[in-house]
């Protein structure tokens, strides 16, 4: 949407194609208390909104569309969107990232059945009212989410795979001081229970420093392991690293010319949303000298 912004601004009349989730994964946050400029905090829905509404002011125009394929062979570059043609002499990726998954078959069965990506999106969901329940992650994400389950489960367990958080300071030290959420440390999920019963009504769980095994009851389970980019349209095209996160060179660019990226597609160290907006700025100016110099 920053990309939006300043391409709009620069009169290039940006489209910009949403995918399934306009606004990525940050609308799913409910709030954002390090975007600066809101001392408050801000509803990550309500911050995406504005930013859109910032962007289709200066002249953006934004389409509910998913990319299917692209061609970055020509001068043109081609895309498929919902199954129409789109043509661009310029391309900003700016695609985030997807939620990891543990890659347990009892999970990708249980999906949607208790175990949840998102407790902003579920976590209110009668099910998880007043029950035990299980956030997977060490890191801010898995904070975020003990803390706001707190509003609704009897208590969360916390389960991390080492004895220390990886969350920053402030939001470590906000969990481990929250009373209903107790830490399960050492330990993974090896199962999430039950797929005959087609709920969730437990996890087992193996402790990596003893290898003790033992069930844990919950009625969900809200994975926060982290994330991986949204660039697998791209593999063969564009450059990346092992993890799929997007090689640039000179701030925002990829290896051909004229495509850009910006945000955590390209972004495997900070992957915050102020500097996601930094990066769309910095793609946008490299895209209209780019067209500029043509
Ligand atoms: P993250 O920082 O990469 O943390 C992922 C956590 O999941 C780590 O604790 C990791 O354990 C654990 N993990 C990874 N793979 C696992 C597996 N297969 N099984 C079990 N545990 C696994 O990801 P994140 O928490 O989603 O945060 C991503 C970025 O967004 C970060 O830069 C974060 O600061 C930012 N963020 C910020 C906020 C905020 O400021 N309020 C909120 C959300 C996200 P290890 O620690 O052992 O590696």
């Amino acid at each position: 949407m920053t990309a939006a912004l300043y391409t709009a601004r620069a009169n290039l009349s940006p489209l910009v194609l949403t995918g399934i989730m306009p606004g990525g994964l940050l609308t799913t946050t409910n709030v954002v208390e390090n975007f600066p400029g809101f001392p408050e905090g801000i509803d990550g829905y309500e911050l995406m909104t504005r930013l859109q509404k910032q962007a289709e002011r200066f002249g953006a125009r934004v389409k509910f569309a998913t990319v299917e394929s692209v061609d970055l062979s020509g001068e043109t570059l081609r895309l498929t969107a919902d199954g129409g043609p789109v043509e661009t002499r310029c391309l900003i990726v700016a695609s985030g990232a997807g939620h990891r998954h543990l890659g347990l078959e009892s999970e990708r069965l249980l999906e949607k059945k208790g175990v949840t990506y998102c407790a902003t999106c579920d976590g209110a969901l009668p099910v998880f009212r007043n029950q035990p329940l299980v956030v997977v992650g060490g890191g801010d994400s898995a904070c975020e989410e003990a803390l706001y389950l707190t509003r609704f489960a009897s208590e969360v367990h916390l389960v991390h795979r080492r004895d220390t958080l990886r969350a920053s300071k402030i939001m470590a030290e906000r969990v481990l001081g929250q009373p209903k959420v107790r830490p399960v440390w050492d330990s993974v999920v090896t199962e999430i229970l039950d797929v005959g019963q087609d709920r969730v009504t437990g996890v087992r769980l193996r402790n990596v420093k003893t290898g003790e095994e033992r069930l844990l009851e919950c009625a969900g389970v809200f994975v926060a392991i982290g994330h991986v980019p949204n660039t697998q349209l791209f593999r063969g095209l564009l450059d990346m690293d092992e993890a799929g996160y997007l090689e640039l060179k000179q701030g925002a660019q990829t290896n051909i010319p004229g495509v850009f990226a910006a945000g955590d597609c390209a972004d495997r160290v900070y992957r915050q949303a102020i500097t996601a907006a930094g990066a769309g700025c910095a793609a946008a100016i490299e895209a209209e000298r780019y067209l500029a110099s043509r």
